[in-house]
């Protein structure tokens, strides 16, 4: 095995122009990626569809679990230019800004109109995480003239923020309901929400999903001061959270982002829920072939955060380097996983799984005797298998599941390694031999090795779990 395979850390990774080949994929699996991210805010859903179908088809000949997240826009803005081709902006150039195309006039489009009646003389227009500023210097029946501040490259689709404005948007658009539809098709695994803003939007996205069977998990993507304000409850709602610090850093202070990501990633341990921490990890790597020395400290930092993944955006969407931003980030994981001490974490609401796995922990780090090298859980929602994780063990956790549902969704949890198997049909356990045979013979534990085997006195049954036995085999 691959000394990147070996890592706990997850890695979620963009498909993008750079990256969508079968080599470039298979080369990205065997460098470490867990799950591949589709940013359905750019291209056509063809092109996605058509990615998605390659990834499945690829991971299925390696057998090898591979998560697939799709990215919906929900309720964030974003700009088109006109017939969709970058703009290059001089500094004190000024820009109609419209709500539709208009004949005869090159204007940037902002497709919500509810923007339209928030925004003043003075206020700020940030296009692209902030990186390019404009300032509305007027209010026309039109729309509003933007001026820039400095030469910019504006290109289509890129993301606008307006810090610090209540703007009245809907939770989906549209376009993210055709996205829903698409998702079913192709069995997606993670539906992300982007500008999550309260439980609501999150409620309302999986009503949209239950109306159309899509069985996926929702992660959903704090990234402005709303959903700060009510993270709690948003991480209950959802099934998961991505910390997306592009649009973070702009919608609140910057200052706050280090902080606020410990305390999102405490909280997803404390509801056993996974978290990405995502933007700009090895943002230098879009062009070079070796990242800055504070770029792989970050990555290392979120390990010593506990994160369950980190991921990569536009170094494999668009860099260069897709292969050796995957490499980098799978070593910087791998070795500073070694330097942390597992550590218990009281849930938001005690189950008896919960209680197993903290009377189990002491047992795993006591590292006197003969070591812990395996926990194995027998999973079915895949709950007793993240609980596990949320304690980071630092050793590998064998989730063996009939569901393949549920095996593709632990992919994103630290630690976890999902392996499916057909469990007798009247759902009764007699022996745990069976699973410990299966994994001998895959070679993921071996004679002699003292694991830890976590299950229920049935398979199938959800919320079961009340059986622990420690062996030596
Ligand atoms: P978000 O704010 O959701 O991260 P983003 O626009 O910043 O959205 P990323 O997913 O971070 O996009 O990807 C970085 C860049 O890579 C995009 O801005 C875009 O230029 C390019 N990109 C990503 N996915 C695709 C794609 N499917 N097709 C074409 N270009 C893409
Ligand atoms: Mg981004």
């Amino acid at each position: 095995m691959k000394e990147a395979m070996k890592k706990f850390t997850k890695i979620v990774a963009t498909i993008g122009p750079t990256s969508d080949t079968r080599s470039l994929i298979t080369a990205l699996l065997h460098a470490g990626v867990n799950v591949f991210r589709f940013n359905m805010k750019h291209n056509t859903i063809a092109w996605h569809e058509e990615r998605i179908t390659l990834v499945q088809t690829i991971a299925d000949e390696l057998h090898i679990p591979v998560g697939i997240l799709i990215d919906l826009q929900g309720p964030e803005i974003r700009l088109e230019t006109p017939e969709q081709k970058e703009i290059h902006v001089k500094k004190g150039d000024r820009y109609p800004v419209t709500p539709a195309y208009m004949p005869g006039i090159q204007s940037i489009v902002v497709p919500n109109a509810p923007v339209f009646q928030v925004l003043h003389v003075g206020d700020a227009f940030l296009i692209d995480d902030g990186f390019i500023e404009a300032t509305v210097v007027e209010v026309n029946t039109d729309g509003f003239i933007i001026e820039m501040k400095e030469d910019a490259v504006i290109k289509h689709r890129k993301g606008v923020n307006l810090p610090g404005k209540h703007i009245a948007l809907p939770s989906l658009i549209s376009d993210d309901l055709a996205k829903l539809d698409m998702a079913v098709k192709h069995n997606v695994d993670f539906v992300a929400l982007s500008f999550t803003r309260t439980k609501e939007d999150v409620e309302i996205l999986r009503e949209e999903m239950k109306k159309r069977h899509v069985d996926a998990m929702i992660i959903a993507k704090i990234e402005s001061q709303p959903a700060l304000d009510h993270l709690v409850d948003i991480i209950t709602a959802a099934d998961g959270i991505m910390i997306a610090r592009g649009d973070l850093g702009i919608e609140t202070p910057i200052e706050r982002l280090a902080y606020e990501q410990k305390h999102m990633i405490l909280e997803c341990r404390r509801q056993r829920k996974p978290v990405i921490v995502a933007t700009q990890m090895l943002q230098s790597m879009c062009d070079n072939p070796r990242p800055t020395r504070a770029e792989a400290t970050d990555v290392a930092n979120a390990v010593y955060d506990f994160t369950d993944a980190t991921m990569l955006s536009q170094e494999s969407a668009s860099g260069q380097f897709p292969e050796k931003s995957v490499a980098t980030m799978a070593r910087i994981l791998a070795w500073n996983e070694k330097h942390t001490v597992p550590s218990w974490v009281n849930p938001t609401e005690e189950r008896t799984t919960d209680t197993i796995v903290h009377a189990i922990l002491p047992i795993v780090t006591d590292t006197k005797k003969d070591a812990v090298k395996a926990i194995i859980v027998l999973t079915e929602t895949g709950y007793t298998a993240r609980c596990v994780s949320s304690c980071h063990p630092g050793v590998p956790i064998f989730a063996v599941s009939d569901n393949e549902k549920t095996i593709e969704m632990l992919t994103l949890s630290y630690g976890v390694k999902p392996i499916f198997m057909r469990f007798p049909s009247d759902g009764m356990i007699t022996t745990t031999h069976d699973v410990i045979k299966e994994l001998k013979t895959k070679q993921l534990i071996a004679a002699g090795d003292k694991i830890i085997f976590i299950h229920g006195s049935t398979w199938r049954k959800s919320g079961m779990t009340n059986t622990v036995s420690i062996m030596t085999i």
